[in-house]
């Protein structure tokens, strides 16, 4: 018999695992620096005791105060730690995004506290995410570009363009282009390729100089109706697009171009992880910066 398939955290998983701010905290701390560290002042491998009544420990030692929050997403949030982690489980356990509303009303927060949350935590995905060059071991990446959004609340034309690269049965990446010209578009997408990656895409001219830049091209004909042929197709990236429409269009409803980065960030995050939607939490909890890349005094 084989291993039966881990399943996602349940709502009452995450209140058992969770159940105050206090449990919250400790899990930060203890991400970021393990049980025990080397102390900062005293030098001396140290565990650390919790200060009451603050978000922070001091050391066993020398009482040299630590703040496990300084770098994080709930950084200077007077919004208590267990709302962030349930926020972010409510990210990872959707499909299709959590807008403001929903997080205001489930959180019982403000809508202004919930969109901030909203975009602390996409951006938050995003760096947990990481952005990995595609293409190697001679793996076939498909590069689409797509148009998000349509008009605004002004009823103005209010089209934002997209392009992305996947990874065959790996990662993808998207970035915003503010037009569709071959000039803009390739070097985008050479940084998210490794030298020499195979690229599959449509018919579009934007991308005949990718051959002459180094990388093997194939194109299907989409404007002659030629979708697959073979293992040249780009259904991975259409996947994608689908995705991050059924989610920006039906949950967040309209995206203005400064935010369209974060919302990409988010759609990645759960792509990247669609074969192992169990972890998706879990890394999103482990994925905090490491605190020597963080001023350690406050
Ligand atoms: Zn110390």
């Amino acid at each position: 018999m084989g291993m039966a398939k881990p399943k996602p955290m349940t709502i009452r998983q995450f209140f058992a695992i969770y159940p105050d701010d206090d449990v919250c905290l400790d899990h930060v701390m203890r991400a970021r620096y393990g049980e025990r560290h080397i102390c900062d002042r005293c030098k001396k491998s140290a565990h650390y005791y919790r200060i009451k009544a603050r978000q922070a420990y001091e050391c066993e030692y020398c009482g040299l105060h630590l703040y496990p929050c300084v770098g994080t997403p709930f950084h200077k949030s007077r919004t208590p730690l267990q709302y962030w982690f349930f926020a972010m489980y409510l990210f990872c356990a959707s499909r299709n995004g959590v807008a403001a509303k929903e997080l205001q009303r489930q959180l019982g927060v403000t809508y202004k506290c919930a969109f901030r949350m909203g975009h602390k935590i996409r951006e938050f995905m995003a760096e947990a995410d990481g952005n990995a060059p595609l293409g190697g071991l001679g793996n076939i990446v498909e590069a689409d570009e797509t148009f998000i959004g349509g008009k605004d609340k002004l009823g103005e034309d209010d089209k934002h363009i997209v392009i992305g690269a996947v990874e065959r049965g790996g990662e993808v990446q998207t970035d915003v282009v503010p037009d569709r010209r071959g000039m803009t578009v390739l070097p985008k997408l050479r940084r998210m390729l490794v030298p020499g990656a195979r690229v599959v895409t449509d018919d579009n001219a934007i991308y005949d100089a990718l051959p002459t830049n180094g990388y093997p091209h194939a194109s299907v004909n989409h404007s002659k109706g030629e979708y697959v042929r073979g293992p040249i197709h780009t259904n991975t990236i259409e996947a994608f697009w689908a995705q991050l429409k059924r989610g920006i269009n039906g949950t967040y409803i309209h995206v203005s171009q400064k935010h369209l980065d974060k919302y990409l960030g988010e759609f990645e995050y759960r792509f990247n992880l669609r074969k192992q939607p169990y972890v998706m939490f879990e890394i999103l909890l482990w994925a905090f910066r490491r605190p020597s890349l963080v001023p350690s005094r406050v």
